[in-house]
């Protein structure tokens, strides 16, 4: 798609899952034909930008080649689907079923998505997702419709199906077509009621806490500063010696497989200013979209305001979350609500507490450092 900055190429890796030989092959596509810049998305995907035109053909076929495109379009686009990096083995096989099956699912609205959260906690419970995958208190698995206070029990057999009837139901009973509910959640919030052989009673297993950058028991977790950073970075990262896999999350961090922290490399790669590898870093509670000049519809310098903010927030603990969003369309955290969330408009920025981005403004064009500053001072 074309942004102000070029043309964007968004790369969702399957089962949100990417090897160092894609990773490295990502970084080069990002400095050979982008501006150099590769950016993690809140749904767990990759961002290129600033390409030409001219170099479309070039770049699809690098990307087959490194097997991160689908050979058909229209599944590439329906690919939302969200893959907890703390999923077990059977999430993984049925990441990769509901992948194989989203051919045959009828025609739905373009962000409409699935999660498949069926570790022990639910870790994917605020990321944007239409049909949840995801196991009962008892440990059984379930699906339930984004929304729902409950899911239907299913089997590891009967789960696509229970899918495709989901998805069949939100069609028929006017999902698509009626004003405002074009997400499931939106859907049922009004007034769709789900029949009660798609509803279920089964009660979602507790939430996880989303883990802070730093060691896991077979890898590490690593943020980049508002989810951006260089190719050269990525290359460095896709190096690592002992690097099995890189998970991408939709919280802006990746979830890195292997001995890592035993590279030779892996002091350079920590040592640089864009990446975050220990916990309670102010950066990762900041929420920043890419804002003006680089997108169309941003009337504000998100990223600029975030650097400015590092320092006041350090002072502060806990460290409230921040999202700044360059216009109220809030790409950078559209599921959860922040506690702050600075919103840009064409006369400068609007003040919301405790939610999103498209939330009514308690205050409206304030200067965000003096508004904030006041705020963690009271
Ligand atoms: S929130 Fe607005 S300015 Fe920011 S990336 Fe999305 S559309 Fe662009």
């Amino acid at each position: 798609m074309e942004a102000a900055d070029g043309w964007l190429v968004r790369v969702r890796p399957k089962s949100g899952r990417i090897d160092p030989t894609q990773l490295e092959g990502l970084a080069t596509i990002a400095q050979t034909y982008g501006n150099g810049l590769m950016h993690l998305s809140s749904r767990g995907n990759f961002q290129l930008r600033g390409l030409s035109q001219a170099h479309h053909r070039q770049v699809l076929a690098k990307l087959k080649a490194l097997n991160l495109l689908d050979p058909n379009p229209h599944l590439e686009a329906r690919r939302n689907i969200l893959l907890s990096p703390f999923e077990d083995r059977i999430g993984a096989a049925l990441a990769e079923e509901l992948n194989a099956h989203l051919i045959h699912l009828p025609a739905l609205p373009p962000k409409f998505g699935f999660s498949v959260d069926t570790g022990t906690y639910r870790y994917l419970a605020a990321a944007s997702a239409d049909v949840r995958v995801e196991r009962s208190h008892s440990g059984a698995l379930m699906v339930r419709a984004d929304g729902a206070p409950t899911g239907l029990i299913v089997s590891p057999k009967t789960v696509v199906e229970a899918i495709h009837d989901l998805c069949l139901w939100f069609l028929e009973s006017g999902g698509r077509s009626s004003a405002g509910g074009k997400r499931m959640r939106q859907h049922l919030a009004s007034g769709a009621t789900l029949p009660s052989r798609l509803a279920g009673k089964a009660e979602p297993s507790p939430l996880g806490s989303l883990p802070d950058a730093g060691p896991i028991t077979d890898g590490w977790i690593i943020g980049v500063s508002w989810g951006q950073t260089s190719a050269t970075v990525m290359h460095t990262l896709a190096r690592l010696d002992g690097l099995k896999h890189i998970y991408m999350t939709p919280w802006r961090k990746m979830v890195i497989k292997g001995p890592v922290h035993r590279a030779k490399t892996w002091t350079a790669l920590i040592t640089n200013p864009d990446i975050i590898h220990q916990p309670h870093d102010p950066r990762t509670q900041i929420a920043a979209c890419i804002g003006a000049p680089y997108c169309a519809e941003g009337f504000q310098d998100t990223r600029n305001l975030a650097l400015q903010l590092v320092p006041l927030l350090k002072a502060k603990s806990p460290t409230p979350t921040v999202h700044i969003s360059g216009c109220n369309k809030g790409c950078a955290a559209p599921a959860s609500p922040s506690t702050i969330t600075l919103v840009g408009t064409e006369h400068g920025f609007d003040w919301i507490e405790n939610g999103r981005a498209h939330d009514l403004p308690l205050r409206t064009q304030i200067d965000p450092l003096e508004a904030t500053l006041a705020y963690l001072d009271k």
